[in-house]
């Protein structure tokens, strides 16, 4: 059986990044990987929007949550972290760990921040030394609107925004600089398709000042001791080498296909899948701002979500993903990230309703299908 991922994240990997990854190991203290690092880093500030540079480190991308927390607070210091899904209890549970003590808005599952609620957190206790939230809440399928976040934590000089972009960064608009981002997260195995194994982090001139006040207690991800070490086209400790070598690869695409086409391509794709669903009957999770990333279906009444996704698992060798805690068997998920075009989501659609036609639900064949093919037709 053919395999498709669909999942987000991992997500699916190019031939191109695949064959670059097979070729010998470099030293990751040889001058070619010195060079290799020298390009990468130009690239990743284009990807990210900055003029500063963006960590590479070998760890998932929660590894780079973490050091966004212990590089930029101290134990008893404050933090405002917005919780509306998986991710986003995450920062609560990192902070926890560190000593820091939180400030939580929690947003139900399937909503945005509303960034007056920010504003009204800050006004109420302007000790707040950072606010945490998530580009895109991958859990529920929502898109949190940073760009006004952060507007409201700008006028707070000794507060930082944080961003997890994990499954935003390259898929659609995130400008670290121009909206006044001090912390950018990104992972490997979501957005950028390569194997999971690397985080990113940007952090802003904001951000550095701060980190220089804070001694918590931390080894490996010391950001200032990378900082130091990708001036110098390093990294600190042992390069993950063949993912760079893959990143490169992944990176040089997404610089062909220019940032606006890739934003507008994959907002087509989540709109012909959302829209298809919407046409068979099943209703788009998010109550507002569905992410491009990845969309997260509502399963209708009488009818398993698990069993869904089991389905198109086992019967066609589609890996989609379920939901989480409280929305387990109530929501399916389906990423637009990774290697995928216009056919990988006709595939989806296609799947889903020969899936549900078999559970019994009332369909007809091709109708989702239809309307995926009008939306992502060139005319
Ligand atoms: C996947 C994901 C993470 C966690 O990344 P790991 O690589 O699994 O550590 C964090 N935040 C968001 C928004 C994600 O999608």
């Amino acid at each position: 059986m053919k395999k498709y991922l669909l999942a987000p994240g991992p997500t699916a990997i190019s031939p191109e990044v695949l064959l670059s990854m097979a070729q010998p190991i470099l030293h990751h203290r040889a001058p070619e990987f010195g060079e290799l690092i020298k390009r990468v880093r130009e690239d990743l500030k284009w990807l990210f929007q900055t003029e500063n540079e963006v960590l590479i480190i070998a760890s998932t991308g929660t590894g780079g949550m973490e050091g966004s927390v212990s590089n930029f607070l101290n134990p008893g210091d404050k933090a405002l972290f917005v919780n509306g899904g998986k991710f986003g209890e995450r920062w609560g549970k990192i902070c926890k760990s560190y000593g820091v003590l939180t400030e939580e808005i929690t947003v139900e599952w399937g909503c945005a921040v509303n960034p007056d609620d920010v504003a009204t957190a800050l006004k109420k206790d302007p000790t707040i030394k950072a606010v945490f939230t998530q580009a895109s809440e991958t859990s529920t399928g929502v898109a949190h609107p940073i760009r006004e976040v952060a507007e409201v934590v700008k006028s707070y000089p000794d507060c930082l925004m944080v961003v997890d972009a994990i499954s935003a960064l390259g898929v659609f608009d995130v400008q670290t600089d121009a909206w006044g981002l001090d912390v950018v997260v990104s992972g490997s195995q979501k957005a950028l398709a390569l194997p999971p194994g690397l985080a990113f982090v940007a952090v802003s001139e904001k951000g550095w000042a701060r980190a220089d006040k804070v001694n918590n207690a931390k080894f490996y991800f010391d950001f200032k001791k990378e900082h130091a070490a990708i001036k110098k086209n390093q990294t600190a400790y042992t390069a993950a080498v063949s993912l760079i070598v893959g990143l490169e690869q992944s990176l040089k695409m997404m610089k062909t296909e220019g940032r606006e086409n890739i934003y507008a391509r994959r907002a087509l794709m989540a709109k012909a899948l959302r829209e298809a669903m919407t046409g068979i009957g099943l209703a788009s999770f998010p109550k507002q701002s569905p992410a491009v990333s990845v969309t997260a279906i509502s399963v209708p009444e009488g009818y398993d979500g698990q069993a869904i996704y089991k389905d198109l698992r086992v019967k066609y060798g589609i890996t989609a993903a379920g939901g989480q805690d409280h929305l387990k068997g109530k929501v399916f998920r389906i990423s637009n990230m990774g290697y995928l075009d216009t056919f990988d989501t006709i595939t989806a659609v296609a799947a889903i309703e020969m899936v549900l036609k078999a559970m019994g639900f009332p369909l007809k064949l091709g109708t989702g299908v239809g309307i995926a093919q009008e939306i992502l037709l060139k005319k």
